[in-house]
């Protein structure tokens, strides 16, 4: 059965599901407030790792044109720095095949270029209506700033950022770099490193993410410096990470924007927006539950719940009420892996509990613990674990 459908957003969430659909066979307009020349010439957005399993549905939808040039991330390694001595240091196997990290700039422009039916503006919530009228379903997918949302105060334990967040593209420094490993350096009091080996229009990179506690040392971003200025003071702080200090130091951003700073208050919304009409519109993607990126949490549950989202409107065959919405959101929410189970990996991360420093402190010396704490953080599953639930 086809169904007319409106897009509003033209991120992975976004896109992902109009693909998707399109494929189907459904007639899908995307409303997107970026062209793909805004994105090619504009700056990095993300750090956009994707765990293997999750690189399943832009697969099937024939969107996996990186394959061949994107670094392929086999391992994690995890290590604990304390006065700058590294106290615990641990690879683990990803267990859902390679990770990947395109460049949203590259793969969102493309994932638009190929879609049949794109409209170039922002949508406001009068259009947002005029839109329910004129489909049988309108999804939201405008990412963390869209504000169609109403926040869910019962899931949302945090009402400020937890980290400052920096990002920054690195050209790969020589030919012994570790390019199958996703690197993430802890430094407790002060804040988290990861290094991810990416692709970027220049080649593959390394994509790093940069989390500062606020007021602490390494929260020095605040003023938003210009690229070299945020480079050489990530430099800096690397010191606190000397193996990373020594692999970095002497290499250079990928291009004049290849470098973002801001911070990210930990929010769910309500999934279901009931316009002036009467009329309801259904978000996913951050416009709907967006975390602290510290877990890489944001990509890989906008890309479960376009798939999930999908399969639901796909196998329905009545009208697409807000009660259907609801319970399209519930599934994706509650299933194993979905916005629950990433939302508490993600939070758990951030503000470790007890039980989570003690499986910390236990995994030093224990493979079998270094792995489970490895697979829970790539596909979140069993994710009460790590809060001892
Ligand atoms: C520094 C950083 C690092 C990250 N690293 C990772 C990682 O390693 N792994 C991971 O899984 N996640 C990561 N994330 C999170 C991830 O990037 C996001 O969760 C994900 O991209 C969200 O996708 P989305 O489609 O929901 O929203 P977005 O990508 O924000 O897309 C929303 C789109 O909608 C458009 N839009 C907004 N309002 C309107 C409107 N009114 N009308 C029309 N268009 C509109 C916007 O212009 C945008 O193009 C990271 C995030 C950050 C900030």
């Amino acid at each position: 059965m086809t169904r007319r459908i409106a897009i509003v957003g033209g991120g992975v969430a976004g896109l992902l599901t109009a693909h998707l659909l399109q494929r189907s066979g459904h007639r899908v307009t995307v409303l997107s407030g970026q062209r793909p020349n805004d994105l090619r010439g504009g700056r990095i957005l993300s750090t956009q790792c994707v765990f293997g399993a999750r690189l399943r549905p832009e697969r099937d939808a024939g969107l996996a044109l990186w394959d061949d040039e994107a670094p392929a991330i086999t391992k994690g390694r995890l290590s604990l720095w304390l006065d700058r001595d590294c106290v615990l240091d641990w690879f683990a196997d990803l267990v859902g095949g390679p990770a990947q990290s395109v460049d949203h700039r590259l793969k969102l422009a493309a994932w638009l270029e190929m879609l049949d039916d794109v409209a170039y503006r922002t949508v406001g919530e009068d259009e947002l209506d005029h839109l329910a009228a004129d489909h049988d379903l309108v999804l939201v997918a405008t990412g963390r700033g869209g504000g169609f949302f109403a926040r869910n105060a019962d899931l949302s334990p945090h009402t400020e950022p937890q980290r400052q967040i920096a990002a920054v593209y690195l050209r790969i420094p020589n030919s012994t770099s570790d390019t199958t490993s996703i690197r993430w350096s802890m430094v407790p009091g002060v804040g988290e490193l990861l290094v991810l080996p990416a692709l970027t229009f220049t080649g593959p990179c390394y994509a790093l993410l940069i989390e500062a506690l606020p007021d602490g040392p390494w929260d020095v971003w605040r003023d938003r410096p210009g690229p070299d200025e945020l480079w050489r003071r990530i430099r800096l702080l690397l010191r606190d990470i000397p193996r990373e200090h020594d692999e970095l130091a002497a290499t250079t951003l990928t291009d004049e924007r290849a470098t973002l700073t801001g911070a990210i208050t930990p929010t769910v919304h309500h999934p279901v927006a009931v316009l002036p009409s009467g009329r309801a519109v259904l978000g996913l993607g951050d416009a709907v539950v967006v975390n602290d990126p510290l877990t890489a949490p944001g990509a890989n549950s906008a890309v479960t719940a376009a798939a999930m989202h999908a399969e639901a409107i796909d196998a329905h065959t009545g009208p697409f009420g807000a009660d259907w919405m609801q319970r399209t959101h519930d599934a994706w929410w509650h299933a194993p892996g979905g916005g629950r189970d990433t939302t508490t990996v993600a939070n758990a991360l951030l503000n470790p509990p007890p039980h989570l420093l003690d499986i910390l402190q236990s995994a030093a010396t224990d493979p079998s613990l270094q792995r489970k704490f490895a697979r829970v953080l790539e596909t979140t599953e069993d994710a009460d674990w790590l809060i001892g639930h």
